[in-house]
C-alpha cells in the first residue's frame, strides 16, 4: 500500500490531478474523529476501538487523538501496534482462542483484560495469567436476527455454558465479566435488547456479581441511502435496559465497534477498466481486493460515478453486473449493481462509507492489489 502525504480538498480534485489507475481508498481523519465524538459523547461507558476492521496507522492515531482509551485486539500483531501508537490505552484481548505463545505475549504487554467461551480456553488461561487484577469476560451468544452476518457462528457459548464458565471465572479469583457480539452491522436496536436481558439472566443464575458488561461491536455504519444509522438510540436503549435488568448491581458498559466508528471515513475509489458489450462493468478492484465484503455482506448502494475530467455521471440508473479485475469467476458483486446509464470506459466508481473491512481484505491475487491509500479533507465529490 502506498501512502500519499499530501492533504487532498474532496475526491473529485484527487480524481482530475492523480487519473489513479489502481484503486485509492481516501480517508478523512475529520469524519472518523466526528464519529469517534459520537460514540464518547453517547455511549454509556468504555469506547473501544476493534483494530481488526481497520488497522491502518493513521486510523490508530486519529482515534487516540479523539480520545478513544481503549483497543479490542485479537493478536500480537495489533498488541505490538497499539502499545506503540497508544501506549497507555487498555487493551482487550477479545479474540476466545490464543495459543500459549499468544497469551504469554499478550501478558508480557499489558493486557489485563480476555475473554473466553469454553472450558478448555479458560483452562489454559488460568494456567498462564494471574487471576489478581487480570478480567475474564464470558463470551455467550444468542440466535439473534437482526446482523448482515451471523457472529454466533464460530464463537460464544450458550447461555447454560457461560453459566457455568462464569461460576468458574469468578471461582479462580479473575474478575468476571461478560461479553457479546450482536452481530455486524445489526441495524436492529433490540438485538442489544436481548442480549442484555440475557446477560443479566447468567449472571443471575451464576450467582456472581459483574465487574463488567462489554456489549459489544456490531453498531451499524450508513451502507444504504435509505438506512441512516440510530446510534443514539442503541445508546439509549443500552443504557436503560441495562438499569432495568441489573439495577442497583449493574456492571460498568464497555462497547468494541468497528465498522460503526470506522466505516464513514474513508470511499473507495475504483475504474471501470471495461464495459463488455454494455452489459458488464469490469473495475480494477473487487473480491479479491478491498471490496471483498460487498460480496459477502451485499453491495453498498452509496455509488457515485464521475467522468474522468471530474464530472458526475447524472442519467438514470440501470442494474449492471459488476466484475472485478482477476480472472476468477467469484470476483463479481452480487446482483445487479445500480450505476448511471452514462457510465463509461475509464470513469470513475466512487463508493461512499468504505472505512471498515475493506484495506484487510485486499489480497494480491493475480497481481493486482496495488492499493493506494490517500488523506482527505472531505469526502464529499
Ligand atoms: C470484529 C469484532 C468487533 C467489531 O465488530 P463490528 O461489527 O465491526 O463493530 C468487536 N468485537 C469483537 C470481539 C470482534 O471480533
Amino acid at each position: 500500500m502506498g501512502l500519499s502525504q499530501t492533504i487532498w480538498n474532496n475526491p473529485t480534485e484527487y480524481m482530475r490531478v492523480q487519473a489513479p489507475e489502481n484503486p485509492v481508498l481516501l480517508f478523512a481523519p475529520t469524519v472518523l474523529q466526528e464519529t469517534a465524538r459520537r460514540f464518547l459523547a453517547g455511549f454509556p461507558g468504555l469506547v473501544t476501538y476493534a483494530v481488526k476492521s481497520n488497522p491502518d496507522e493513521m486510523v490508530i492515531q486519529n482515534l487516540a487523538a479523539a480520545g478513544v482509551r481503549g483497543y479490542d485486539v485479537a493478536s500480537p500483531f495489533e498488541i505490538e501496534m497499539i502499545r506503540r501508537l497508544a501506549p497507555d490505552a487498555a487493551m482487550h484481548y477479545n479474540n476466545p482462542v490464543r495459543s500459549r505463545r499468544e497469551i504469554a505475549f499478550a501478558l508480557e504487554n499489558g493486557v489485563r483484560s480476555y475473554s473466553v467461551d469454553s472450558h478448555s480456553e479458560l483452562r489454559k488461561l488460568a494456567d498462564m495469567l494471574p487471576a489478581q487484577g487480570t478480567e475474564i469476560a464470558v463470551r455467550f451468544k444468542l440466535p439473534v436476527a437482526g446482523a448482515a452476518y451471523d457472529f454466533g457462528a464460530k464463537f460464544g457459548a450458550s447461555a447454560e455454558l457461560a453459566t457455568d464458565l462464569l461460576r468458574t471465572v469468578a471461582a479462580l479469583g479473575f474478575i468476571p465479566s461478560l461479553t457479546f457480539h450482536a452481530g455486524t452491522q445489526c441495524t436492529d436496536p433490540m438485538a442489544w435488547d436481548a442480549y442484555i436481558r440475557t446477560a443479566a439472566r447468567i449472571a443471575a443464575d451464576a450467582d456472581v456479581q459483574l465487574a463488567r458488561l462489554n456489549v459489544g461491536g456490531g453498531f451499524p455504519a450508513h451502507r444504504q441511502v435509505a438506512h441512516l444509522p440510530q446510534l443514539e438510540e442503541i445508546f439509549a436503549l443500552i443504557d436503560r435496559v441495562s438499569t432495568e435488568v441489573f439495577g442497583q448491581l449493574r456492571p460498568s458498559l464497555v462497547c468494541e465497534p468497528g465498522r460503526g466508528i470506522v466505516g464513514e471515513s474513508c470511499v473507495l475509489i475504483a475504474r471501470v477498466k471495461a464495459l463488455r458489450d454494455d452489459t458488464h462493468v469490469f473495475l480494477n478492484d473487487g473480491y479479491y481486493g478491498s471490496m471483498n465484503e460487498l460480496a459477502l455482506i451485499g453491495m453498498i448502494d452509496r455509488v457515485q460515478v464521475v467522468s474522468p475530467d471530474g464530472h458526475l455521471r447524472k442519467a438514470p440508473a440501470i442494474g449492471r453486473i459488476v466484475f472485478g479485475p482477476t480472472c476468477d469467476s467469484t470476483d463479481r458483486m452480487p446482483g445487479a449493481v445500480m450505476l448511471p446509464g452514462d457510465t463509461a470506459e475509464g470513469d470513475y466508481v466512487v463508493i461512499h462509507g468504505m472505512g471498515a473491512y475493506a484495506t484487510v481484505t485486499n489480497t494480491r491475487f493475480n497481481g493486482f492489489g496495488e492499493l493506494t491509500i490517500a488523506t482527505t479533507l472531505s469526502l464529499a465529490l
